[in-house]
């Protein structure tokens, strides 16, 4: 599989202040927040914006100061429905009063503490899966004895955390620090692939100039999907996480890079989580690159930002090309969850050059991490057989694409699948 880093070598570039931001008050797995602000409020970069009383979920901060506008709503890549808070920014980037350092010495502060400072910083999963990241850290207490940082971004194009080691690698470290302190565990990795030793070099200088003990840098092979939690754990310590347990069953915490470094800016600087970087890519773009923006920007924004489009799009994407999402609206806001944005013209969307019926080759079986049976899941997916799609194991999937990638036929494997698991959740409710 080509990787495509180009983007790998050039900086990080702030996003000029966009006009206005509509910021989606569900960006996290659970509950979707409540607006606790109405048009015409003044808001600073920092100010709560929507707020989870009960269940799982994350509050929503404002990440740009100005006029709340409107409580909207629009449709995700889903279809789904979604309230979002639309601001106009005044560009003064004025911050809360709120947003101030909890001012807790790390050796001092307690479990409790640090997972009350990451929920109300609004921290979710970074590298797209969203889970609110204090719920991951209440559920390990306990059970774990390594945390892990996951810096293996496997798919192609995407080089957000690339870039975020080569230049906020002291906060990712420091996030990895609060995480063990927390959790009272000895051992912290940050698990590298071998294609960013740059990375690994500026992680290994910055754990020598700390010289803590138990911190150490991994070196991984690169390949797909090493980035799973799964394989990741497997690569690193050896240990296999069985079908249908999780990686605190078998001792390991694992954060994406940027969200560890969240923690820390939350915990030593009292910075909710407001902006993030995202890779902007595909042979449509101009000038690709990475861009830090705040939460809420639209796709646009960025897209204009590095240059607009050179041909015309027939794909955009949200995340990486295996698992990303397929957008239909260029203005879509960026989430917690918008690693990348790839903008594909016709001749690169190779998954929709063919389509037939399946001709039994294998290639899926033989692919599959999961060593799942992607070709009959399809099918039973597509024929609603969800019963017997659940039979063969389809809630093991990590919809990771390598399927869909690899299949000479174009058939929508992971698609299919998605549905599947999709129906089965919702049955289980
Ligand atoms: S997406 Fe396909 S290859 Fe990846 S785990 Fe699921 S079935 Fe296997
Ligand atoms: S790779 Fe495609 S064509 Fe081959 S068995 Fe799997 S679904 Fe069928």
């Amino acid at each position: 599989m080509r990787e495509h880093k180009q983007t790998a070598s050039i900086p990080a570039t702030r996003l000029p202040e966009p006009a206005f931001v509509s910021v989606p008050l569900s960006q996290h797995i659970g509950v979707p927040a409540k607006p606790v602000v109405s048009p015409g409020d003044h808001v600073d970069i920092g100010t709560v914006i929507g707020t989870v009383e009960t269940g799982l979920g994350c509050p929503v901060h404002s990440s740009v100061s100005g006029t709340v506008k409107e409580i909207s709503s629009y449709n995700n890549a889903q279809g789904q429905p979604i309230q979002s808070v639309v601001i106009e920014n005044d560009g003064l980037r004025t911050r809360a009063e709120s947003v101030v350092p909890p001012g807790i010495k790390l050796e001092d502060a307690t479990p409790e503490q640090i997972i009350e400072i990451v929920k109300n910083a609004g921290i979710s999963g970074l590298g797209g899966a969203t889970f609110p990241t204090y719920a991951k850290i209440q559920s390990a207490i306990g059970k774990v004895d390594t945390v892990m940082i996951n810096c293996a971004e496997c798919e192609p194009y995407i080089t957000a955390n690339h870039r975020l080691l080569l230049e906020r690698g002291e906060n990712v470290v420091e996030g990895l620090e609060i995480l063990m302190h927390a959790l009272n565990v000895k051992e912290g990795i940050l698990a590298i692939e071998d294609n960013k030793m740059d990375a690994v070099k500026e992680m290994e200088s910055i754990l020598k100039a700390r010289g803590k003990e138990g911190l150490r840098v991994a070196v991984m092979r690169t390949k797909y999907p090493q980035g799973d939690e799964r394989q990741l754990i497997y690569a690193v310590t050896g240990r296999e996480v069985p079908a249908g347990k999780l990686p605190a069953d078998v001792g390991c915490l694992i954060v994406n890079a940027e969200t560890s470094c969240a923690i820390s800016r939350a915990f030593y600087r009292g910075i909710p989580l407001v902006s993030r970087i995202v890779t902007v890519e595909g042979d449509c773009v101009k000038h690709p690159r990475n861009v830090r923006a705040p939460l809420g920007a639209s796709y646009m924004d960025l897209i204009n930002f590095c240059g607009g489009f050179v041909k015309e799009p027939k794909k955009i994407i949200s995340g990486g090309p295996m698992m990303g999402q397929a957008q239909w609206d260029f203005n879509a806001p960026v989430t917690k969850g918008t690693s990348a944005i790839l903008a594909f013209s016709e001749e690169h969307d190779r998954i929709n050059t063919i389509h037939t019926a399946c001709i039994h080759c294998g290639m899926c079986v033989h692919h599959c991490p999961m060593h799942l049976m992607p070709n009959y899941l399809a099918e039973y997916a597509h024929e609603k057989r969800y019963d017997e799609a659940e039979k063969l194991n389809v809630m093991s999937c990590v919809e990771c694409g390598t399927c869909s990638y690899n299949c000479p036929a174009g058939v929508q494997i992971v698609q299919q699948i998605r549905v599947a698991k999709g129906v089965l959740r919702a049955k289980k409710r």
